[in-house]
């Protein structure tokens, strides 16, 4: 089947209903990233993108703003515009002409959704400063649990990515920082961020970032190692109360389950495609997809049967419920 560089809109806490665009796309790759994150919800890969300067599939400004114009067409409630999907963003160094083209068709904000590894660069640094809203990764203070949860490419430097950090929260005053600390546990020794060890050395490394904000959230959808868990109800708690001591409430989320939102009003093409699409970017589930593409459950139930019974996407059982990922 095949996919698009639009597809949503998803439905999330905190950019509410947002139209994904993807920054690279390479025919029957997952993903397109320098890292291999433990936690990534497209599952584990056994080959990372280099650098920039050897991406392919990099989509040009024409190709993102004419899918655009088509898409944008058929939504009313659209929150933001945002770059995310199965690609590490900034490895494409048009990012910052292609928001520059975004913003000459529509007038929604802009959100750049990275995983901070190519922070230390100043033109990614200036790409992302065209952006309205930065959400950037950072999962720990300490570079050795950085790389186990990570697993990045040769060359990625930890120093790098809070030295940029800490430059882009001072320097790109028109674009909002958001940091993401994705907290998780594990069912081995594996290195995880939950601890009281890792959570002050969080703390002190985020001071000297000084972001706009802070999202905390822990792992929802099936990870791509099966020892990484959720971190449990009573030690998040324990967490958020040190986070809003550090930091202040007013500058820090937590993002927990159970997210309600009125149904997208969305006009549909091609219902089969669209639910493809968006399980391609965000496993989801049942009642997810039909909130977030505004589809009623007796029409998802005979698409999802039938993007079963092909075998394009697959069920998987975790412990908040059963979601559809791309087989
Ligand atoms: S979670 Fe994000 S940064 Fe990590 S491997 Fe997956 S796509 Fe890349």
């Amino acid at each position: 089947m095949r996919s698009r560089i639009i597809y949503g809109p998803i439905l999330s806490k905190r950019l509410g209903r947002s139209l994904g665009v993807d920054a690279i796309k390479v025919a029957g790759r997952k993903k397109n990233c320098n890292f291999d994150c433990v936690y990534c919800q497209l599952g584990s890969v056994d080959y990372r993108v280099n650098a920039p300067e050897t991406v392919e599939g990099a989509v040009t400004v024409d190709e993102v703003v004419e899918s655009l114009r088509q898409y944008h067409r058929n939504i009313d409630d659209l929150d933001y515009i945002t770059f995310s999907g199965t690609c590490e963003p900034t490895l494409n160094l048009g990012l910052g002409e292609i928001i520059r083209g975004v913003r000459e068709i529509s007038d929604k904000p802009i959100c750049v959704i990275t995983n901070s590894s190519l922070m230390g660069r100043a033109d990614v640094r200036s790409n992302l400063a065209e952006a309205d809203l930065v959400v950037a990764t950072l999962v720990s203070g300490n570079e050795d649990t950085f790389r186990a949860i990570h697993r990045p490419v040769d060359g990625v430097s930890f120093e790098d990515i809070v030295k940029g950090l800490q430059m882009f929260s001072s320097e790109a005053k028109k674009t909002k920082l958001s940091i993401e600390v994705m907290l998780m546990d594990s069912t081995n020794d594996y290195p995880v961020n939950c601890t009281e060890q890792e959570i002050k050395g969080l703390v002190d490394v985020l001071k000297t970032i000084d972001p706009d904000e802070i999202e905390i959230l822990t792992v929802s959808r099936p990870p791509a190692e099966d020892f990484i868990v959720p971190v449990a109800d009573p030690r998040l708690k324990e967490i958020a109360h040190i986070f809003d001591e550090e930091f202040g409430r007013d500058r820090v989320r937590f993002v927990l389950k159970g997210l309600k939102k009125d149904r997208s009003k969305m006009k549909h093409e091609n219902v089969e495609e669209e639910v493809y699409d968006l399980i391609l970017r965000r496993p989801c589930t049942f009642d997810q997809i039909c909130a977030s593409l505004g589809i009623e459950s007796a029409e998802l139930q005979s698409v999802i049967g039938k993007l079963l019974s092909l075998k394009s996407i697959i069920c998987v059982a975790s412990d908040n419920g059963n979601y559809y990922k791309v087989a």
